[in-house]
């Protein structure tokens, strides 16, 4: 079934036992001086337990201040090779071979992550994400990074690395040199391409000086960068030859910068998957080098098809990675349907990376603790999990995992609660997947399901569970503050429209600008249900939500001529319309319907009536408080690990 995705492939002189690849990712595990932590080892372990061929790590520092979030990887002391040693002989007990990915983040950081000093770059410019203003360097500090990057080299390959991943991608110090997004330069490093791309060939030709010939090096480039005056194909490919001629050994095929809003660095279910297969397949077209694809490839039934068709010679699948570790292993012995789908949400990779705390996962609960939790044999319990959404599956598998009797209730006559109708936004079609894999996965180990069994709390009392976990979820919030709206035929909740329970149509004002209000816009305005408004009471919409997102988002309703109105208070419903004030002045909305979309408030009726269990009873996930899907899913997997 997989011919190719487990053929061998050599990069330079080092042979990889597949071409599955995972692609660099931030993770926020290391130590704030850059030291590898058993976290981070054990994260990577997992990967190369579940049969990837060839793990690519984080950016690696070349100095403390070059980089963009507080907990990265570093080699720019001798000092940090041991703990890096650790990560490799971890890593290659499987057969699994590691490259280390070295960069400097260049103005794409800020002061807050880099011990306060002010961000540099090739051109003086702010970062479209971090607000921060770099400076220029001078030429003299570009020799000086340059020695930096050698140094760096060496040292990864001291601590037992199989190769090292030049990231010239992502708009990051070297990407930045390379382009006129970023290089105004009017020295030798600036102007054409032949000087732009000097400061990469000095840190290449440093690195292999001080590795030799037979150690690869790979190099990561945004093949088209996204943005105003960014690189695209054109000189990409004068670049791709130029790196062939220079003796690099591979070259890492992906797209985009900080300020093209994620368009290919970290993309989400707006964007199709393997977007960026068709450069690969270019640059492969005129290079004799391995050639890497990367961009949301997550089904190994895909990733054979780019590799059969001459896509690519490796695929890099990050995300994937993520949401199962053991997708190789899994795809090799033909259980395909037991593969974990990356589906895009950035709840947890991308959002975790923001906030600057381990990465995680909303579809695999055990991303950054895989060196805590063991599985170990329990005493076993009979264990009860009310509710069958997001948290409650979560929590039923753990615990069947850890060996319980495990039995869960559901009321309705459908597993996924809340989550059910986030699939059926547009963008985010894949959202059922996760679903699916819960129950499906519920269904291999064993657990007892019962649907359409509402739980009082009688009914739990007489089942006699060692543990009851809790996870009946929340309600959409009643529009107690708008007068009029309470009982009033005109008014749906979204999760109605979403489900297709309702069918409005005509002039319909949505109310609520989080990520739902937007989300039910587009749903409307996909289906030409008709004259739309999104009333938000900030002056931003969807703000907890990942700005790229946002953006897809936000363009797909204005190609659909919805109305977004920003700062406008929402008062009285009445039979003329809904009042709103703007700036002060009041006006009338008036529709043929309008939609809520103003959050969820938790539902809990059980929790008090069942006090009296004391420890063992658990609440979790929204029952506690609404939060996004991957805080629920965690805190109910948690419930169960530790039933
Ligand atoms: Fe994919 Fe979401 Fe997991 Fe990120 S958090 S890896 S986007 S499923």
């Amino acid at each position: 079934m997989f011919d190719k995705l487990f053929s061998p492939f050599k990069i330079g002189a080092c042979e990889i036992k597949n071409r599955i690849a995972v692609p660099a990712m931030v993770t926020n595990m290391p130590t704030e001086d850059g030291m590898a932590t058993e976290q981070y080892i054990a994260y990577h372990e997992e990967k190369a337990k579940g049969g990837f061929g060839l793990i690519i790590t984080e950016d690696y520092l070349v100095e403390p201040t070059g980089k963009g979030y507080k907990y990265v990887a570093g080699l720019w002391s001798d000092e940090q090779i041991e703990s890096h040693r650790k990560l490799t002989e971890a890593v290659h007990q499987y057969g699994t071979k590691i490259f280390c990915q070295i960069y400097h983040c260049g103005r794409q950081s800020n002061h807050f992550v880099n011990g306060g000093v002010q961000t540099v770059n090739c051109s003086p410019s702010p970062d479209p994400w971090n607000r921060d203003m770099a400076r220029e360097l001078t030429v003299d500090e570009v020799h000086d990074l340059v020695e930096k990057f050698g140094a760096a080299a060496g040292r990864a390959k001291a601590a037992g690395f199989d190769g090292i991943e030049i990231h010239a991608g992502h708009g990051y110090l070297i990407a930045a040199f390379l382009s006129y997004h970023q290089n105004h330069r009017m020295d030798e490093y600036g102007g054409p391409l032949v000087n732009r791309v000097r400061f990469l060939k000095e840190i290449y030709d440093a690195m292999r000086s001080n590795v030799g010939d037979d150690f690869p090096i790979m190099i990561r480039i945004s093949a088209d960068e996204g943005t105003a005056n960014g690189r695209d194909m054109g000189e990409t490919r004068v670049l791709a030859k130029m790196f062939e001629e220079w003796g690099v050994d591979a070259i890492n095929c992906s797209n985009g910068v900080y300020s093209s809003f994620n368009d290919g660095i970290i993309a989400s279910s707006w964007k199709k998957p393997a977007f960026g297969a068709q450069r690969a397949r270019e640059l492969k077209s005129i290079v004799n080098i391995p050639v890497m694809a990367v961009n949301r490839i997550n089904d190994p039934l895909v990733a054979e098809e780019l590799l059969e068709d001459g896509y690519c010679d490796f695929v890099g699948m990050a995300r994937a990675s993520l949401a199962d570790p053991h997708l190789p292993e899994k795809a090799r012995q033909g259980k395909v349907r037991e593969i974990r789908r990356c589906i895009g949400c950035l709840q947890a990779c991308a959002g975790h990376t923001y906030r600057q705390i381990p990465t995680g996962c909303l579809a695999n609960p055990e991303v950054g603790n895989e060196y805590r939790y063991t599985f170990d044999a329990v005493p076993k319990k009979r264990v009860l999990v009310v509710g069958g959404g997001i948290a409650g599956m979560n929590a039923a598998l753990a615990a069947r995992r850890r060996g319980h009797d495990v039995t869960l209730w559901e009321k309705s006559d459908q597993l996924g609660g809340q989550f059910i109708s986030a699939a059926y936004t547009p963008g985010k079609g894949e959202y059922s997947q996760y679903v699916y894999s819960l129950i499906y996965d519920m269904e291999q180990a064993g657990v007892t399901v019962e649907l359409e069994k509402e739980a009082d709390a009688q009914a739990v009392e007489r089942f006699g569970a060692d543990k009851v976990i809790l996870a009946i979820g929340a309600i959409p919030r009643e529009p107690k503050e708008i007068p009029g709206a309470a009982g009033n035929e005109k008014v749906l909740y979204a999760e109605d429209v979403l489900r297709g329970r309702v069918n409005p149509e005509g002039k319909i004002a949505v109310l609520g600008g989080g990520s739902v209000g937007i989300e039910t816009c587009c749903y409307l305005a996909d289906a030409e249900r008709g004259d739309i408004s999104l009333v938000i009471r900030r002056d931003v919409v969807a703000d907890k939500e990942d700005r790229g997102k946002v953006n897809f988002m936000r363009h797909f309703c204005e190609d659909r001529f919805v109305h977004f109105l920003f700062e406008h208070r929402i008062g009285a419903l009445t039979d003329d319309g809904l009042e709103l004030t703007h700036q002060g002045e009041t006006k009338l909305l008036k529709a043929d319907w309008y939609v809520i979309a103003m959050g969820y408030v938790p539902y809990n009726p059980l929790e008090e009536q069942l006090s009296h269990l004391g420890d063992r009873l658990v609440v979790v996930g929204d029952a506690v408080e609404p939060r996004d899907a991957e805080a629920a899913g965690k805190e109910g997997f948690e419930a169960g690990y530790f039933a």
